[in-house]
């Protein structure tokens, strides 16, 4: 039997749990939020033990050089000494500069109150009322946005922090955040490349990030975003994207996708994905971007590779819920 010590007491893991799970069954107050390993907002010390490399594949070799692992995917082999990693991704305070419905969306800016380093494309993690977390895409560019942070929160039904963030956050509270975090971001270089951006509901987050990225960067391959939505409220940016493909109508291609009944002639009828891959079946050379709901992510990730496009310039970000 494996066993954690936490502040000084020894606790038996149970069968198949990981060290998350134990510690939140024995009352432990810790941070957590998507229990997936992608957030790391339950990253934790081993001072004894080995967490196993699960664990600690996604972190950097400073944090891993550290001890540090991710308890919500860690099953251990050995008994651990776990300790709070305190220092690592300090919270920030920003200020909410704007709220903007779009339909079931939540345009939401926010001004770090001290600059932060950001790519488009990468994630914060938002500390609601009670301590709980919850990580978005970071949709703005700091070059062109003055630094504020631009999220894109989907109203979720009964979603606890989704639903504070659009009914209860007011214009000009206090809204602190951490991070950021994540590599979905536009390579700098290559910019001859054609790209590819597959998104559905606010999955369109970070994909609208990345390509007003790649424009500002110069970018002068081909750049097809392909948007998918239940119905054309969903596609919360469709006047913005559809302005900016009559701005630069040889480079830039923009594919509204509707996959429920209701289908507007300006519309695809059907998954983003499939009418993406349906329109290039060969990504040889191709970079690619895929966010949103995560068996779509999965699912599309597999595809995108077998038409061609190298595994390293897959990007991906899967919006995984908290259970
Ligand atoms: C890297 C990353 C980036 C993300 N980026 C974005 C983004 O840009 N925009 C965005 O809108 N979202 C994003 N998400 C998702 C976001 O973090 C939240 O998970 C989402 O907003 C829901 O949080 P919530 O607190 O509102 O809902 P929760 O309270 O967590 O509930 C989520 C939904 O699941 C159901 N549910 C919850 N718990 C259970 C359970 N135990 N059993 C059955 N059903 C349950 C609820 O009814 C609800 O419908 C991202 C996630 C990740 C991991």
């Amino acid at each position: 039997m494996t066993r954690i010590t936490w502040q000084g007491q020894r606790y038996e893991l149970q069968e198949g749990e990981t060290v998350l799970e134990a510690l939140l069954r024995i009352g432990a107050s810790v941070p957590y939020s998507c229990r997936s390993g992608v957030c790391q907002t339950c990253m934790m010390r081993a001072v004894a033990g080995d967490p196993g490399e699960a664990s600690r594949h996604r972190l950097s070799e400073e944090q891993r050089a550290r001890g540090a692992f991710l308890p919500c995917i860690c099953h251990p082999q050995t008994d651990l000494e776990l300790a709070p990693m305190q220092d690592e991704l300090p919270i920030m305070a920003t200020t909410v500069v704007s709220k903007t419905p779009l339909g079931d969306v939540l345009r939401l800016r926010l001004a770090p109150r001290k600059p932060i380093s950001f790519r488009a494309g990468q994630f914060i993690n938002v500390h609601a009322e009670d301590g709980v977390v919850r990580s978005y895409s970071i949709a703005s560019v700091p070059t062109l946005d003055d630094g504020v942070l631009e999220l894109h929160v989907r109203r979720l039904p009964d979603g606890r922090v989704s639903t504070w963030l659009h009914e209860v956050l007011r214009e000009g509270d206090e809204l602190c955040v951490q991070g950021p975090l994540g590599e979905c971001c536009y390579v700098l270089g290559e910019t001859q490349r054609p790209l590819l951006l597959i998104g559905t509901g606010s999955g369109l987050a970070p994909l609208w990030g990345i390509l007003r990225d790649a424009l500002h960067n110069g970018h002068t391959g081909p750049i097809y975003l392909y948007h998918g939505s239940r119905d054309a409220e969903g596609l919360y940016l469709h006047d913005e994207l559809c302005a900016l493909e009559a701005m630069r109508p040889e480079q830039f291609h923009y594919i509204p996708c509707v996959s429920g009944p209701n289908v507007s002639p300006d519309c695809r009828s059907g998954r983003a994905s499939d009418a993406a891959l349906a329109d290039h079946s060969k990504l040889t050379g191709w970079r690619v971007y895929v966010c949103g709901h995560p068996q779509m992510v999965e699912e599309t990730r597999r595809s995108v590779f077998l038409a061609g496009a190298r595994i390293a310039d897959i990007h991906t970000d899967a919006f995984t819920l908290s259970r």
